[in-house]
């Protein structure tokens, strides 16, 4: 159930009989030839097919993240990570006022899971009665055993976010597959430090798999947020 679909009466009913919801997290940052915004597409339409399949309302993704080290590609746009903790934890505050009792977060950028360690303290002052999961969807044990099945390598702005939600329509795809960069590396690197070493924005890895393959892993991850929403709370 998307949230738009939905007036405050609905809400109202609904929390009548179920205190769930999904509220996914995004970035818009640099993915090479992938769409800007492939971390939020990602974790909204993600939380929209789980939601969807489950009866469980999804509000509108979060499209803006914490993406200070590509702030040298055009298009990057980043909050600092204090700014970003306080929108975070206004909105689950928001959330608990309604009535949600468990809320999934359904991140889709790593650079956003550094508000996990803000969350148990906000339960503790705010909303003891509330239970969060905080999901890295992209990141899980399942999804990664499913990309691997694939290739090992792959990464941010490879084959592994190539999904028909997320290409742009007029780009061609190039046809080698990337050496992937190194991380530790880019730890260390000014924005402009980091564009110049990993270029294109691909962290390594092809740029594109078979669409039978990339359904695959969709599935996989969709399947394992309806398991999180049916069982994962404690
Ligand atoms: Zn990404």
């Amino acid at each position: 159930m998307n949230i738009a679909d939905m007036n405050w009466f609905k809400v109202e009913s609904y929390l009548k009989f179920d205190d769930r919801v999904i509220l996914p997290l995004g970035s818009t940052e640099q993915h090479a030839y992938l769409s800007l915004c492939t971390d939020f597409i990602l974790s909204e339409k993600l939380a929209k097919d789980a939601g969807g399949r489950c009866d469980i309302p999804v509000y509108p993704g979060l499209p803006f993240g914490v993406a200070p080290y590509f702030s040298a590609f055009p298009g990057t746009v980043t909050l600092r990570p204090e700014t970003y903790k306080e929108v975070v934890l206004d909105l689950l505050s928001s959330l608990h006022k309604s009535g949600f009792r468990r809320i999934l977060i359904l991140n889709g950028h790593g650079g956003n899971s550094h508000v996990q360690e803000h969350l148990g303290k906000w339960q503790t002052e705010n909303a003891p009665n509330c239970q969060l999961i905080f999901h890295d969807w992209w990141a899980s044990q399942k999804v990664m055993e499913a990309v691997h099945r694939i290739s090992p390598n792959a990464s941010h702005a490879s084959w592994m976010e190539n999904f028909p939600w997320t290409r742009l329509k007029d780009v061609e795809m190039p046809t080698y597959e990337k050496k992937a960069v190194d991380r530790h590396t880019i730890q260390h690197l000014s924005p402009e430090g980091v564009r110049e070493y990993i270029g294109d924005g691909n962290y390594g890895g092809a740029y594109e798999a078979g669409p039978e393959a990339m359904l695959e892993i969709w599935r996989i991850a969709t399947q394992e947020v309806c398991e999180l929403l049916e069982s994962g709370w404690t």
